[in-house]
C-alpha cells in the first residue's frame, strides 16, 4: 500500500506500508553496455559456465537492459538510523534483486543489480550508479572475500554507455560520469533496517514474520534446533545466557556474535567501512554496501574516508567497534518493541557482542604479531608507536614477519626490516622502536617458535596486498578512459592478498604523492 510523501522525513517520500519489498524491474537506460570485469570464483559459486561471459547478451542482462528468464525482480523496503538519527523509510533506491539462485550445493544466492534504475525507494535520487563507485564496490567485495572477511560478493561489472550526473563535492558543479551496474551476490541482503522499519511503524506482526523467514532460510541450524526442542520439549540450553526456548533470542545472540566477528576482522586488517548506518548492517554479519570505504595506509586511528562524515568522524576507524555496539542496540530495540525478546535477552546479546569482539580482536592481533599468547601492553604500545610514526598499517605488519628474534643481533640490524615502513626516524623514535622490539623479541624467544615458522604464520594473516584507495583510483582513471586492463589486473592481485606474487610488487607500494593532492582520492556518499 502506498501513501503520499511524508513531510517529516524531508521530502515527498512515497511510503510503502505492510510490505518487505516491491516488485520492480530494472529500468536503467543502456546504450552500449560493456563488460568491464567479472569474478571467476563467483561465477563458479553460482555454477555459471564460463562461456556465459562471452555471450553477447551477458552485458545486456547484467546491466538490467534485458530480462533474465525466470526472474521476479524486486526492491527491498527498509529503514535505518543514518549518522545516529532515525531516517524513516530508505529501501533499495537503486538496487534491484533479480531473484535467488540455488546452486548445486543447495546454497541460496541472491543476485542484485546495483545502479539498475529507479525503484519505489529512490526518493529524490536517480537510481543510478557511476563507474567510479561501481569499480570500488566490485573490487572491494572480492578483495574482502579473499582476505577472509565475510562480505557480499560481486559477479560482474558492466558499463551502461550512458552518462550519470554527480556533484561529487557538493560544490554545485555537477559532472557527467559514466554509468555502470554491478551484479552483487549474497545469501541475503537483509539489513538491521529491514526489521527496524516495520517496528517503527508498529507493524510488529511483520517484524515477526520477517524474523521467522530469516531464521528459516538463513539460520537453518537455529531453525532445526528449535524445531527439535519443540518436538521433544527439551528446553535445556548449554548457554545459560539465552533463555531456553526463545529462538528469537538465540537468533539475536548469533547476529550479535557474527557482527562482533566481522568488526574484529575489520579492525585487524585496517578496514574502515565509512557509512555504518543501520541500513548498511547485514543481518548475516557481512560487509555490505561499499561506498566511501578505505583501508588504512599510514596508521591513524581517526581515519575517516567519508568526507561527508567530517568533522564529526562518527565512523572513523577507531570508533567502529563502538558503532557496532550502538547498531546492535538498535536491533535489540526493534526486537524488544516487537516483544520477540526480553530486556534480559537484549542485554545478554549486547554483552555477547562485547565479549566476542574482544576475544576475536585479541586473538587476531596476537596472530598478527606471530604470538601465541595475547599481550595487552605490548600490542597497546605497538599501536601507539605506529600511530605516532604514521606507519603504513599493511606493510608494517608484513615487515614485522622479517624481524629476527635473536637477542644478540645488533640494534640497527634488528630494525632494518622496518626501515621501509618507518620513514623519518629521529634518534628518539629509533630508541622507542628498539625498546619495543626488544620487549617483543623477548616474548618471541619465550614462546620458542622458529623465525621461519613464525614468518609463514604471520604472512598468512598479514596481507601483502590490500585495495588501497590510490590503487582503486588508478584503475578508475583508466576505466573512465575505456581501458579496463587495470581493473582486471587489480582483481587478479587482490585474489591472492597473502602471496608474494613476484612482478606485482608495485601493488604493495605506499601511496604516491599524487594520492594526497586535495580532491584526488576524496570520497563521499555521492556515488
Ligand atoms: P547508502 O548511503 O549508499 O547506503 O544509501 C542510503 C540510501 O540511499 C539507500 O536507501 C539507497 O538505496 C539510497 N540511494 C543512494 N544512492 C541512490 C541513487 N543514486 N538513487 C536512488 N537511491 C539511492
Ligand atoms: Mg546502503
Ligand atoms: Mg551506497
Amino acid at each position: 500500500r502506498e501513501l503520499p510523501g511524508d513531510a517529516r522525513v524531508g521530502g515527498p517520500i512515497r511510503q510503502v506500508l505492510n510490505a518487505c519489498y516491491s516488485e520492480v524491474s530494472p529500468s536503467v537506460f543502456v546504450k552500449n553496455p560493456e563488460l568491464v570485469a567479472w569474478s571467476r570464483p563467483v561465477a563458479e559459486l553460482l555454477d555459471f559456465s564460463l562461456q556465459e561471459f562471452e555471450r553477447s547478451d551477458f552485458s545486456m542482462i547484467f546491466s538490467g537492459a534485458m530480462k533474465l528468464k525466470g526472474s521476479l525482480p524486486y526492491a527491498q523496503c527498509y529503514g535505518g538510523h543514518q549518522f545516529g538519527v532515525w531516517a524513516g523509510q530508505l529501501g533499495d533506491g537503486r538496487a534491484v534483486t533479480l531473484g535467488e539462485l540455488l546452486n548445486s550445493k543447495g546454497e541460496r544466492w541472491e543476485l542484485q543489480l546495483k545502479g539498475a534504475g529507479k525503484t519505489p525507494y529512490s526518493r529524490m535520487a536517480d537510481g543510478l550508479a557511476v563507474l567510479r563507485s561501481s569499480v570500488r564496490e566490485f573490487l572491494c567485495s572480492e578483495a574482502m572475500h579473499h582476505l577472509g572477511i565475510p562480505t557480499s560478493r560481486a559477479l560482474s561489472l558492466v558499463t551502461t554507455g550512458e552518462g550519470v550526473e554527480r556533484d561529487m563535492f557538493y560544490d554545485g558543479n555537477p559532472k557527467i560520469e559514466p554509468g555502470a551496474v554491478v551484479c552483487r551476490v549474497a545469501q541475503s541482503f537483509l539489513r538491521f533496517g529491514s526489521y527496524q522499519i516495520h517496528s517503527a511503524r508498529e507493524n510488529f506482526d511483520l517484524v515477526r514474520k520477517l524474523a521467522d523467514y530469516t531464521i528459516k532460510y538463513h539460520f537453518p541450524d537455529l531453525e532445526n534446533k528449535f524445531q527439535k526442542m519443540r518436538a521433544t520439549e527439551d528446553f535445556i540450553d548449554g548457554d545459560q545466557h539465552i533463555s531456553a526456548g526463545n529462538k528469537y533470542a538465540a537468533w539475536f545472540n548469533e547476529v550479535a556474535e557474527r557482527t562482533a566477528i566481522l568488526f574484529s576482522k575489520w579492525q585487524c586488517v585496517g578496514f574502515t567501512h565509512g557509512v555504518l548506518n543501520t541500513d548498511n548492517m547485514s543481518i548475516l554479519g557481512l560487509t555490505i554496501d561499499y561506498g566511501p570505504f578505505g583501508f588504512l595506509d599510514a596508521f591513524d586511528p581517526k581515519y575517516t574516508p567519508n568526507t561527508t562524515d567530517l568533522p564529526g568522524r562518527r565512523y572513523c576507524f577507531a570508533n567502529q567497534p563502538d558503532v557496532g555496539m550502538w547498531n546492535i542496540m538498535q536491533l535489540a530495540n526493534t526486537l524488544l518493541s516487537a516483544k520477540l525478546i526480553s530486556t534480559e535477552e537484549a542485554q545478554s546479546g549486547l554483552e555477547r557482542y562485547a565479549d566476542k569482539f574482544m576475544d576475536e580482536y585479541q586473538q587476531g592481533m596476537t596472530k598478527k604479531l606471530g604470538l601465541k599468547e595475547y599481550d595487552k601492553e605490548l600490542i597497546g604500545k605497538l599501536l601507539n608507536n605506529m600511530a605516532f610514526d604514521k606507519a603504513d598499517f599493511t606493510n608494517f605488519f608484513r615487515a614485522l614477519g622479517n624481524i629476527t628474534s635473536s637477542l644478540d643481533c645488533p640494534d640497527d640490524k634488528v630494525l632494518s626490516p622496518l626501515k621501509g615502513v618507518l620513514l623519518d626516524l629521529s634518534k628518539e623514535r629509533k630508541s622507542t622502536w628498539i625498546d619495543w622490539l626488544s620487549q617483543y623479541r623477548k616474548k618471541l624467544v619465550l614462546e620458542g617458535q622458529s623465525d621461519a615458522e613464525r614468518k609463514v604464520q604471520m604472512d598468512s594473516v598479514n596481507p601483502k596486498y590490500v585495495l588501497r584507495n590510490y590503487l582503486c583510483q588508478s584503475a578508475i582513471d583508466a576505466a573512465e578512459q575505456g581501458d579496463y586492463t587495470e581493473v582486471r589486473q587489480l582483481l587478479k592481485v587482490i585474489e591472492r592478498p597473502f602471496d608474494d606474487q613476484p612482478g606485482m610488487k608495485k601493488y604493495a607500494r605506499l601511496p604516491p604523492a599524487w594520492a594526497y593532492r586535495p580532491g584526488v582520492c576524496m570520497l563521499s556518499c555521492s556515488s
